[in-house]
């Protein structure tokens, strides 16, 4: 018999009451917070060498060995022709093929609203790459600026370790 189990004065076996309290937020429908924890164990495989470049201060994307096709965002196989690619690094320096400002985000995100979102692009590259724009006000971003990749100086392994800047001319 486990130390939660009792048997009560007719020899009935039940479970230990608690005193522990529930904190309900709303009733109808029961809303209520449980605290939940894990650690996840993730692999990214074959896009390892994207996240390996960011701990370096590269940028990788690929590059289709048949069709020529190549992509700013990594792709293992191309959406061209579906053979398998090659990586290829990616120059830092870039331009904005467009951008948008965010005045809502995730939980991760929302205490830095409002931040500017753009879409990379290099001359001479098919497909565009998603980053985040530091140092220019949401209404100083023009199109076809200038920009620079920087990286954070202690990586986290993660697309957020890479955030671009306006070129110092
Ligand atoms: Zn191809």
């Amino acid at each position: 018999m486990s130390a939660e189990q009792r048997t009560n004065s007719a020899g009935k076996v039940k479970l230990e009451e608690q005193e522990i309290g529930a904190v309900l937020y709303n009733v109808d429908p029961i809303i209520m917070k449980y605290h939940y924890e894990i650690d996840y164990m993730h692999s990214y495989a074959q896009d390892s060498p994207f996240f390996e470049g960011l701990s370096k201060g590269e940028l990788w994307g690929s590059k289709c060995p048949v069709c020529g096709s190549t992509f700013g965002t990594p792709r293992g196989h191309c959406m061209n022709c579906g053979a398998k690619t090659e990586w290829m690094q990616l120059p830092l320096e870039a331009k904005i093929h467009t951008y948008t400002t965010c005045y809502f985000g995730s939980q991760e995100f929302l205490a830095e609203t409002p931040f500017t979102l753009i879409l990379v692009e290099w001359p001479n590259v098919d497909t565009f790459f998603l980053s985040r724009l530091l140092g220019v006000a949401p209404d100083e971003v023009k199109i076809g600026m200038p920009v620079r990749a920087k990286f954070r100086r202690l990586s986290q392994f993660k697309p957020t370790d890479v955030y671009f800047v306006p070129e110092e001319s």
